[in-house]
């Protein structure tokens, strides 16, 4: 017989976190931040975002209105709050942790259609409910003490009613003493009363509370402190205890929200919630790290080539991927964001100048391509340090055949498919392929360095696994002329068959990448690529000040 200390160990326990008042209020932030320091007291965790809408992955969504599509390492195409998740955590997830409405109804309707389901009529409740219970639950496995996940959307909104049906009802299935249900919402600042207001607040866990959930836990945003009267509102309305209402302030930086929320208490009510006995959690290296940032003071200003600039999370683990490098050189990061369709053809040259770096990142279609390759022969030309990930390989490729090997029509037959010099295209076994859905290349691939090249000394490895999400290839037939011209293919397939690196030796930086690194960058452990590029961009800008106050001195100098 087991006792039962022993059977509590073996339990994983259950976070929910949900959200109300509005949208945008950081329940991704939170959720990670909980993962953190969960982390930092010796649990292991994993965390889950359950979306409410109906596409069945964010794969084929608008980065412009629904922000980057995060890739996992099984090659998943999943929400960008998994990208906080990774990047807070030490978690490596899997497309398991992305649920969509969409994608339980196409496992129920196929299930239907199979016949699983013995003739019984199919519906929300139980069928829909029992599908979204078990893609919650295949995440209680035996290596994993707490699943942190996160219902997307806003309560109250019609098509998350399923969801929360689902995740009430794993209070029931798992045990009360096994979940923790924390709601996140906004206390509202009146200039007119001079007050606080929690009524929002109240009337949201009302809601939650009507679907037969009530939440131990209120994380409360708010631009100014809780005042001791709010907090008692919330928790005598609310029914929680006060110090589960938790006062989450706006931070400058997220990587403080972990240390914020701990500060808070956070993970303290919730391991209480959960009866979980830890030590407290050791952040001293985060703390160290976020600290690092704010010291950080070298100016630096990366330019960032994209179409969709506009709304800078669809490039959001880039953006972060810069940070964590920047802040690990102790620099001071202004990304300049260009638009790639005002750069194009006729170059606007002023949105190039000043700039210590380009990076050229990833992207789909045709818009902002010409503008693209523009600012890579800037850069080329200039001794600009580079990055180009994904398109940004592709468009540095297609720059280089056109001015440097003189093929003035070359392009890639994503874009022109009857160019006289395909220098990308698709794979021969790709293109005979109708559905072209089936034939990206997704998830994590490895790839060999080359020795003695900048890259091979920058990952200090000599095979690298990253993640890829793309159809289009560097075309084998123009290899060898591009490599005589001096480009070199610092990484390729283990069979040699795909590029997977492009860097030029005789510049000051410019690699680009077939895949994406912006994946795997974490705040404690800069991408070496991206780390490589600041340091670069760095030594632009501190040589080019040394070579200016040189100037102004032996101007100083000369005699009038
Ligand atoms: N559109 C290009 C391709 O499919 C590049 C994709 C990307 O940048 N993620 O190959």
């Amino acid at each position: 017989m087991l006792r039962p200390s022993e059977v509590e160990s073996n339990v994983t326990k259950h976070v929910f976190v949900t959200g109300g008042v509005t949208s945008s209020l950081g329940k991704g932030i939170t959720a990670s931040s909980l993962g953190r320091l969960l982390e930092a007291r010796g649990l292991r965790v994993t965390l889950q975002k359950l979306d409410p809408y109906i596409n069945v992955d964010p794969g084929t969504m608008n980065p412009f209105e629904h922000g980057e599509v995060f890739v996992t390492d099984d090659g998943g195409e999943t929400d960008l709050d998994l990208g906080h998740y990774e990047r807070f955590t030490g978690v490596h997830l899997s497309r398991d942790s992305n649920v969509t409405t969409g994608s339980i109804y196409q496992s129920v309707i196929r299930k239907e259609r199979r016949g699983d389901y013995l003739g019984a009529t199919v519906q929300v409740i139980p069928h829909i409910t029992n599908e979204i219970k078990a893609r919650v639950r295949k995440l209680d496995r035996d290596d994993v003490d707490v699943v942190i996940t996160e219902v997307g959307g806003t309560v109250g909104d019609i098509e998350g009613l399923p969801f929360l049906e689902a995740i009430r009802q794993i209070r029931k299935d798992v045990g009360a003493e096994n979940t923790c249900y924390i709601h996140v919402t906004l206390v509202p600042y009146l200039e007119t009363s001079e007050e606080l207001k929690t009524k929002p607040t109240q009337h949201s866990v009302a809601e939650l509370r009507s679907r037969g959930i009530l939440p131990e836990v209120i994380v409360v945003r708010s631009d100014r402190p809780l005042d001791e009267s709010a907090r008692r509102k919330i928790s005598l309305f609310c029914d929680v205890e006060p110090d589960a209402v938790i006062n989450a302030l706006n931070v400058g930086d997220i990587y403080e929200v972990p240390l914020a929320m701990e500060a808070a208490g956070l993970d303290a009510v919730v391991c209480r919630e959960l009866g979980l006995e830890t030590e407290p959690p050791d952040m001293d290296a985060w703390r160290t790290m976020v600290q690092r940032g704010k010291d950080a003071k070298r100016p630096v200003t990366i330019g960032l080539v994209g179409k969709y600039v506009d709304l800078p999370d669809a490039y959001l683990s880039v953006v972060e991927s810069l940070r964590h490098s920047a802040s690990a050189n102790g620099a001071n990061l202004e990304i300049r964001w260009i638009p790639a369709e005002e750069v194009d053809g006729l170059l606007a040259p002023s949105h190039l100048d000043g700039l210590d770096g380009i990076l050229v990142p990833g992207g789909f279609g045709i818009r902002g391509v010409e503008g693209k390759i523009e600012a890579i022969r800037h850069a080329r030309e200039n001794g600009v340090p580079f990055l180009g990930l994904c398109l940004g390989l592709q468009c540095a490729v297609i720059e280089f055949s056109r001015n440097v090997l003189g093929h003035r029509g070359a392009h890639s037959t994503e874009f022109d498919p009857t160019t006289t010099d395909p220098v990308i295209d698709l794979m021969e076994d790709q293109a005979d392929v109708e559905d072209l859905g089936g034939t990206m290349r997704l998830g994590i691939y490895p790839a060999k360095l080359m020795p003695g090249t900048r890259t091979q000394r920058l990952y200090g490895e000599e095979v690298i696994y990253e993640r890829h999400r793309h159809r289009w290839e560097v075309n084998n037939r123009y290899r060898t002329e591009l490599e005589a011209a001096g480009l070199v293919f610092a990484g390729k397939s283990p069979d040699d068959r795909l590029v997977e690196i492009i860097e030029m030796p005789t510049h000051p930086y410019f690699i680009a990448t077939q895949f994406h690194p912006e994946f795997k960058s974490r705040p404690d452990n800069p991408h070496p690529l991206f780390s490589g590029f600041v340091a670069a961009a760095l030594e632009r800008r501190e040589a080019s000040r040394d070579t200016d106050t040189a100037h102004v001195e032996t101007h100083a100098k000369t005699p009038h």
